[in-house]
């Protein structure tokens, strides 16, 4: 396969003036129409390479074409058709839209082809994926293995809160693919664990979270030592100031695909306001939780967090809580509880709010309403994947009305508004709410693995793909 293809040697120079061109906008002061407008999106000026509506159609090595069969993916989403001919030739590519869309493996599909039938040296990765959660690093490499495994390239993850000296070892036997939050990878380059000079592909994925957790300056201390003309793809739910400043800075006329705008609710998904009383607040989330689906519940504080789980078990409702207060291994446990349905309501802070795919998620509720429609549209973002459809409840209290109503607003989501009590067959209508069992559960914990993967893998002599592992 071609990795240097003429459309990237020839690509065009920096120039202040294809700079303006793509950038389609001055540096005007973002005012408050604009918090949710975004930046204009750059203009490709390289003619496009045409979608291709079947993988078959795609350039991609024969391993992770069967793979693509095994692993039930009939045909690429439309951000995969569109990008991939480009990101397979080598292009840069601008995402925006929603999570959900499959950029995943709009991505890693990219990187595995490039890097396949490579092998990295001790400490210098080819590729690298900056995410801004531990959950999302173990994610999109869960979600990478089995697809790296077919192309026999070792990928690992790079995430705080966990040993650096696993991570350290992982990177001196040597990975081709790095997937990593900011903070911890710096730090390993710090120590002289790693290097990024050889990295000729970077991707930085939920690049508005990114910037918004503060990680800016480890962002750009990190892209700038990978290799200067090298390959990047940037996937970003909104292009804000921060955002458009990465894309100007790193990305050379990407193919831009806009999945949604990013303001706009995605169309399989309702949006319903609760106006709940004070006192009845707390029996309205409980009869919500105990619905016969599956559920995730936004508060604002840990400590909130872990009284509602509390309540919730003692009332029959298997729920577990996700917050930053917790141990890696932890939070790892209680997700993959929340997947495999042992348990039914996930309570959790912001941490859980971008990125976490969780199959068959039709219910969303703010029970604490967001701080910004930035959070108001990426909590929502974890329901309504893949075209399935979902609901957004939020539970608002009288003072919470008009903060709401303009949260609403800035996100461009139209909200049916009522109010209801705990007991109300609205409420049961809306959310499924019904009586908890009433008889206190206790959610077993797992048994122990062996140095264990997130994913129950481990890895086998003549196998050079690592799943994440013990956390990492
Ligand atoms: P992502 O936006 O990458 O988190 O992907 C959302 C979900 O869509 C994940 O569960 C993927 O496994 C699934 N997915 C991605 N691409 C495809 C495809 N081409 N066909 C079927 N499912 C897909």
């Amino acid at each position: 396969m071609n990795r240097t293809p003429a459309a990237r040697k020839n690509r065009n120079p920096r120039s202040s003036t294809s700079g303006e061109r793509r950038r389609g906008h001055t540096d005007r002061r973002q005012g408050p129409a604009e918090q949710r407008s975004d930046f204009a999106l750059p203009v490709t000026t390289t003619p496009l390479l045409p979608a291709a509506h079947a993988f078959a159609d795609m350039d991609l090595p024969g391993p992770l074409s069967a793979k693509l069969a095994e692993l039930g993916m009939e045909k690429p989403f439309p951000i995969q058709a569109e990008t991939l001919p480009n990101s397979l030739a080598g292009r840069d590519v601008l995402g925006r839209g929603r999570t959900g869309s499959g950029k995943t493996l709009a991505f890693g599909l990219s990187v595995l082809s490039r890097l396949s039938g490579r092998t990295a040296s001790p400490r210098q990765p080819l590729a690298v994926v900056l995410v801004p959660t531990r959950e999302l690093a173990q994610q999109v490499t869960g979600a990478l293995s089995p697809y790296a495994r077919a192309v026999r390239l070792r990928v690992s993850t790079v995430v705080g809160g966990v040993s650096i000296g696993r991570q350290a070892g992982a990177l001196r036997r040597g990975t081709e693919v790095v997937v990593a939050t900011p903070g911890r990878l710096a730090d390993l380059l710090e120590r002289g664990d790693c290097r990024l000079d050889q990295v000729e592909v970077s991707v930085l994925d939920e690049a508005d979270q990114m910037t918004d957790m503060g990680f800016m300056p480890q962002v750009t201390h990190l892209l700038d030592r990978t290799l200067p003309h090298g390959q990047r793809m940037l996937f970003s739910a909104t292009l804000d100031r921060n955002v458009d400043r990465l894309v100007r800075r790193y990305l050379h006329d990407p193919v831009v695909h806009s999945v949604d705008p990013s303001t706009g609710a995605v169309t399989t998904m309702e949006h319903h306001v609760l106006h709940v009383a004070e006192d009845d607040k707390r029996a309205t989330a409980t009869r919500i939780a105990a619905r016969e689906g599956r559920v995730i519940m936004f508060l604002d504080t840990k400590r909130a967090v872990d009284k509602l789980v509390s309540h919730l078990l003692a009332n029959g409702v298997r729920a577990g809580g996700l917050h930053g207060g917790k141990s890696q291994q932890q939070r790892t446990r209680t997700l993959e509880q929340f997947r495999d349905g042992r348990t039914t309501a996930l309570v959790a802070t912001n941490v859980a709010a971008r990125g976490i795919d969780i199959a068959d998620l039709d219910l969303v509720v703010n029970v604490d309403p967001p701080q910004d429609h930035k959070d108001y549209l990426h909590r929502g973002g974890r329901t309504a994947r893949a075209g399935a459809s979902g609901s957004v409840v939020s539970l608002i209290l009288p003072r919470q009305r008009w903060a709401m109503s303009r949260l609403l607003n800035t996100a461009g989501v139209t909200a049916s508004t009522t109010s209801v009590h705990s007991e109300e067959a609205e409420l049961s209508r809306v959310t499924g709410a019904r009586t908890p069992p009433g008889t206190p559960v206790t959610i077993p914990a797992p048994a122990v693995r062996r140095s264990g993967t997130p994913h129950g893998r481990r890895r086998r002599s003549g196998n050079r793909s690592s799943a994440p592992r013990g956390g990492a």
